[in-house]
């Protein structure tokens, strides 16, 4: 293993979208103002991240500018979480993934892949690489098996390392950034026969892609261990407190329950001086637990609109991206 870092890597990183059809036809008007490469006001407060990209930003400068280092330091043996955190709508998906299979499109995930295996094949051939992806989501604090659908709840549980890792959850060997790709969409299309609102679900369910890199020197038998996590969070967005009732409102607590716990992390993380970080009290920072911590590299993405009708869930949730810095 290589060695843990003394300090906790946390970035946090702002993107917002452009104004949509919808919202332009409307008569939103567009609220963020952007200063320097760092800072974003709305309404006359600023917020600084350690980046803030524009609504014109590309695909591919989001990449280089943050989770390119990434790549290289799982495969140097790092562990590693890029999240993406926002109302519904606001962005996520389009930054986690993007147009899957358009070069142009492409989000951070299908530009990992490629970029995994561009470093493999450039790298020393007495290396032997090992890379295998799971793909599950958290809904209502059931973790889901996205590779195989039979396996609706399954267990976190912890090795003899006490690392925490999901039971029985499907891990499939890939050799190639097109095998990554597959994967993915089988899992999004297992994911879509599995709900009949797939709008909705996705933005009440968190989903998680992990790779899993290992590596060994054929002569040294020297081994190398790095994995990355890449989630896509449920949206943040705040249900209306009279409008909502039954299962409507169970799947809102719970979803505040999970993000706020997570905020909770980060935040004692970003601290850096806690003895207690609140790993325990829910399934997905148990996960995460040893990505998140001192061997790691933490990047979150604070998704936003930039309309002026949903001013308040953006102050929110430039908010949430202050408590980890
Ligand atoms: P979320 O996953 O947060 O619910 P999406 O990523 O699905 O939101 O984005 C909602 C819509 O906005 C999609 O149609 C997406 O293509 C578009 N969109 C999001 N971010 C951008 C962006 N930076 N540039 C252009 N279109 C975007
Ligand atoms: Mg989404």
């Amino acid at each position: 293993m290589a060695e843990a870092s003394a300090e906790c890597n946390i970035k946090v990183l702002c993107r917002f979208r452009p104004l949509n059809q919808s919202e332009i036809i409307r008569g939103d008007k567009f609220i963020p103002m952007f200063q320097g490469d760092d800072t974003v006001s709305i309404a006359g407060k600023s917020y600084a991240f350690d980046r803030v990209f524009p609504t014109n930003t590309t695909q591919e400068q989001v990449y280089n500018t943050c989770a390119k280092q990434i790549v290289k330091d799982v495969l140097g043996g790092y562990n590693g979480t890029i999240f993406a955190y926002g109302q519904t709508a606001s962005g996520k998906t389009h930054t986690m993934e993007g147009k899957l299979h358009d070069p142009h499109g492409m989000g951070i995930i299908p530009r990992i892949a490629e970029d995994i295996f561009n470093h493999i094949f450039a790298m020393d051939e007495n290396l032997e690489f090992h890379i295998k992806v799971s793909y599950f989501e958290i809904y209502m604090d059931k973790i889901r098996d996205l590779l195989d659908v039979t396996k609706t709840n399954l267990a976190v549980h912890e090795d003899k390392n006490k690392v925490p890792y999901v039971k029985g959850c499907t891990e499939r060997f890939v050799s190639s950034p097109e095998e990554v790709m597959d994967v993915i969409d089988e899992g999004k299309a297992n994911r879509h026969v599995a709900v009949t609102n797939m709008n909705e679900h996705s933005s009440r369910s968190h989903s998680i892609f992990l790779i899993n890199i290992k590596q060994e020197h054929v002569e040294t038998e020297q081994k190398l261990c790095g994995k990355l996590y890449l989630v896509d969070l449920a949206g943040s967005e705040k249900v209306s407190k009279t409008g909502a009732e039954g299962s409507v409102l169970d799947e809102a607590k719970n979803i505040n329950k999970s993000l706020s716990s997570l905020g909770n992390v980060i935040s004692a993380l970003a601290e850096g001086t806690k003895t207690h970080v609140p790993y325990r009290d829910s399934k997905m920072t148990r996960i995460l637990q040893d990505s998140l911590g001192g061997n790691c590299r933490t990047t979150m993405f604070i998704c936003c609109s930039p309309s002026s009708y949903n001013d308040q869930e953006t102050k929110s949730t430039l908010m949430f991206g202050q408590r980890a810095k």
